[in-house]
Formats: structure tokens, sequence, C-alpha cells
């Protein structure tokens, strides 16, 4: 099935000032379903001079009374909108995004588009909540009145990836509107189509033409254009570690505001009293969801020794019984990967693996598919923590798995990678999960639980893992700055 019959497309233009615009160069990019391989439709790929006109009309609507002076509650009232409307289109959005990026339709149904909605309605109510404090100043208090504004920053370049291309949007876009900021929002190139309806849905809820504009084009063209241009107050970026340095080495010319959202290579601890039942399905689906393609995915199994053969059986059992394919399919759990250049990759890591000592207990094929991107759940068991595939994000279906013999060497081992987004902890002891909490570095740890996602708790990485905090209350501040003011009085 190349595309679902009753799915309309989004308009495949640039979103600039309100309109839908031709890219000036004539270049387009495919927009392939990895289900099959099949090129589907095209998108414009912008040139710095399309970014250009994108970012100055950010940056008029950002001067412009009209979004600048806009009452608080009515800006709120403009993201509730966005958030029904999402909700309204959740069936095609979830279809969209399956087309897209391959990830099964009924879970993003379940994932992507509610993460989508809630997160307006989430900033909604933070509109209203853009305040600053009154200061009690040192010396003589009936002199002088001082207090700190809370102001939007102002013009964001937003980039985004293709592992949850909608929900990405979505996360940095409420913040930004939310703040009073004005975007312009890059998605990536392989999956465009979810953010472009998303504008589309922006402008019919009534947000201001030029608060969001969208440039689709490549990293290296339209990106690139973005995180350079002179005009561009912040910009806020979720993708790999590597782009992510890049961006803050060229935030050095003009000091622009970074925050960065980056890779991981996270640990599912299991700890010898965790409950299995929940641990074991737990450990499983923490990587093996959305085809490992999350970013605090679990990827590093660690668990005790006295336990070990018994919970690699049980992870190795649920890898085995996750049905893999096409993710129009209902039953579908494991899709396919994003692209052959990613499924490629991610097959060298396995090869990597096993030659630096690891043993495949499962998976390492493509699941018997005759066509599309394929990997199948793989677990690569007696993993040492020198391999390549314990200290690198593979960003793929394989999990490796590494016994410990007490909770420091746990400790050690998950803190033994140059990443520090997310952990899994599973224990009964109360105490066990406090100390592995407070002692692993990661800016989530999720205890006898998983994907716990949720627009009030902040989410971002320790380490090479990224800068900044999204969504939550951090996630709303990153968009403004702090002014202190202070008042000599009669
Ligand atoms: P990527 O870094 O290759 O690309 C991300 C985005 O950056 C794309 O839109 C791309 O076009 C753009 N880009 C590439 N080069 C650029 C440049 N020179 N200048 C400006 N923009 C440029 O990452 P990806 O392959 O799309 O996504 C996978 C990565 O994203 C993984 O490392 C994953 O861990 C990470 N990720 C992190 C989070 C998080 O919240 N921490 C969430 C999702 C994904």
């Amino acid at each position: 099935m190349t595309m679902p019959e009753n799915l309309t497309l989004p308009t495949r233009k640039l979103l600039i000032g309100g309109d839908w615009k031709s890219a000036t160069a004539e270049e387009r990019i495919e927009s392939i379903n990895p289900a099959n391989g099949e090129v589907f439709t095209h998108i414009e790929s912008a040139t710095e001079a399309d970014v250009d006109q994108a970012v100055k009309s950010a940056r008029r609507t950002f001067e412009n009374p009209v979004w600048r002076r806009m009452r608080p509650l009515d800006r709120g009232k403009l993201l509730e909108r966005v958030a029904q409307l999402i909700e309204g289109q959740a069936e095609e959005l979830a279809l969209l995004e399956c087309l897209d990026n391959g990830k099964p339709a009924h879970l993003a149904a379940m994932v992507d588009v509610p993460s989508a909605a809630e997160i307006f309605r989430y900033m909604a109510g933070w509109c209203t909540k853009l305040s600053g404090k009154t200061l009690s100043i040192s010396g003589d208090g009936s002199q002088f009145h001082a207090y700190t504004l809370r102001q939007p920053l102002g013009v964001v370049g937003a980039i985004v990836p293709w592992n949850y291309p909608l929900a990405m949007a979505a996360w940095k876009i409420a913040s930004a509107l939310a703040a009073g900021c004005t975007m312009v929002l890059k998605p990536s190139e392989v999956t465009s189509l979810t953010a472009l309806r998303l504008g589309e849905l922006i402008l019919e809820a009534g947000v201001p033409e030029g608060a969001l504009n969208i440039v689709t084009g490549s990293g290296h063209t339209a990106g690139q254009a973005l995180i350079s241009h002179p005009d561009v107050d912040k910009v806020a970026f979720t993708g790999s570690t590597a782009v992510g340095k890049h961006i803050l080495r060229e935030s050095a010319n003009d000091l622009k505001r970074v925050s960065l959202e980056l890779g991981g290579k996270s640990p599912t601890i299991v700890m010898p009293d965790a409950d299995l039942e929940q641990a074991i399905p737990g450990a499983a689906m923490s990587i093996f969801f959305n085809s490992g393609q999350i970013c605090f995915a679990g990827s590093r199994l660690l668990v005790h020794k006295d336990i070990y053969d018994t919970v690699l059986a049980g992870v190795s059992e649920v890898a085995r019984s996750l049905p893999i394919g096409n993710g129009m399919n209902q039953e579908t759990m494991i899709g396919p990967v994003i692209s052959e250049q990613q499924r490629l990759r991610i097959m060298n890591y396995i090869d990597i693996g096993i030659s630096e000592g690891s043993e495949v207990v499962t998976g390492g094929g493509n699941g018997g598919q005759d066509k599309g991107f394929f990997v199948e759940p793989t677990i690569l068991a007696n993993t040492d923590p020198q391999q390549k595939v314990f200290q690198e994000e593979i960003f793929g279906p394989v999990l490796t798995a590494t016994p410990f013999g007490d909770i420091d060497e746990a400790i050690e081992l998950a803190n033994r990678t140059h990443y520090g987004l997310g952990a899994n902890i599973w224990s009964q002891n109360v105490s066990t999960c406090h100390r592995l909490a407070e002692a692993i570095n990661a800016g989530t740890v999720w205890t006898n639980c998983y994907f716990v996602i949720d627009p009030a708790m902040p989410f971002g990485g320790f380490k090479e893992s990224g800068i900044g905090r999204e969504v939550g209350e951090e996630g709303f501040t990153m968009y403004t700055e702090s002014k202190s003011v202070c008042v000599k009085l009669d």
C-alpha cells in the first residue's frame, strides 16, 4: 500500500508570513515510505534566501503589537484551539506519520498525536503566567523599587528530527508561542508532512500570520541558514549530538541562546528484587517501541548476575513475540526504521557488536520482510562496557545486555557513557530506587515504569545529551529572558 485512499496530504510548500510559497530552488526532496521504499510525494527545498524571508516574517510579527500586545488569555485561547484542531485530525495525523516515518499508525494515534495536542493545551495555561518578581534589594528599601520582568526571547529558529516529527515540532511551537516568541521551524527533510499539516491547523486556529513559519529542506542548506542567521535570537534544536555541537559552535558568533535535546544511551537497571512480571516487558518495550528510534530508549540492559539469565530469556521472548511489518496494519508493533541508510547503519552496529565479543541471542535480521527498511528486535548479550555498542547511540531496535554484581557496579556501568538522557530502574525496594535515582547522571529517571512523558515534566539531558529542559515550567521559561528593573523613588 503506497498511500491510504482516504488520506489527503498537507500543502507541500514553505509557510512564510501566513502564505504557502514555493522555494526559490527548483530542486525538491523526495518523501519515501519506509515500509516499501517508494517515493510518494516531494517537499520543497528551502534556500538561504527563503530562510531569510521566513526570519524576516517572524521578526515583523514579533514586533507587531497584534502579537506582541495580545492579551495573555487570548493567546492561551489560540493555543487551546490548536489542541482541539489536532485532536479533530487525530486519525489523519497518525496515518500521515505512518506513511512518512513508518511508525505504526495505531501507536502514533496513541502516543504522538495526543502528545502534540496536550503540549498546546498545557502551554495555553502558561500564557497567563509570564511574570516577574518584586525584589527586596539591600540598601535603603524606601529609596528603590526593584523587580524583574520576564519577556519573550524573540525569533526562534527550531530544528527537529525524524523520530517524533509531529510531537517534537509541537513541543517547540507551543512553548515558544506561549512565551510570546515567533518561530521559523525546520522539520527533518525525511519527515516534514505532519509539521506542514500542523502549520495548516495553526493558521486555521487564527494564530497571526508570521508567528509560525515553516521551511522544509536539508540540514546543510535550510538548517545551516537558520542557525547562522543574524536575526535569530534563539536556536531550539532536537537531533544528534554531532549536529548539536556544531550548532553550539555556530552560536558563539553572536551568542544566540541555544537549547539542545540530543542523543542518548540510556540504561535499564534490573535489581535482584525487581518485579520481573513488570520489569521484563518494560525493559523490552523501552528499547523496541518505535523500532528503538527514541532518544531515551533503554538501549543498555544492566541486570544483577543472579537474575541475568532469567531476565535475558524473558526480554528475548518478548522481542520475538512483537509483530513486525507495515505500520498501516493494526497488529504491527515493529514498523520499519526510517531509511535504508539507517537500516545499514544499524546492521553495521550489530556486526561490530558481534566482532567485539557480544553474542546475538535474538534478532539480527529483517524479520522476513521482502521490501522496506526493517530490522528485527535484536539483543546482544554479554556486552562489555568497552564495546562500541555499549558506548554509541545505535538508534534502532538493538539492546545490549550486561550483568553486574552489586548496586555500586550498576551505578558505575550506568554512568559509563558520554550521554545522560534517561534511565529506567526496576526494584521493589524504595531505598534502592532513591539511591539509584540520585546517583545516575540522567535528565529523567523512570522508576518501575518507562516512557512516561508528560507536558508538566521537564525533559532534557545531562552531559552530551543536551543543554536545557523542554516542556514543563522550565520548557516555557527557556523561551524568555529575565530583565531586572530598578526604580529610584522620590
Ligand atoms: P540529525 O542531527 O541528523 O538531524 C536533526 C535535524 O537537524 C534535521 O532537521 C536536520 O535536517 C538538521 N540538521 C542537520 N545538519 C544540520 C546543520 N548543519 N545545521 C542545521 N541543521 C541541521 O538527527 P536525526 O538523524 O534527524 O535524529 C536522530 C537523532 O536525534 C538521534 O541522535 C536522537 O537521539 C536525537 N533525538 C533527541 C531527542 C531529545 O529530546 N533529546 C529527541 C529525538 C531525537
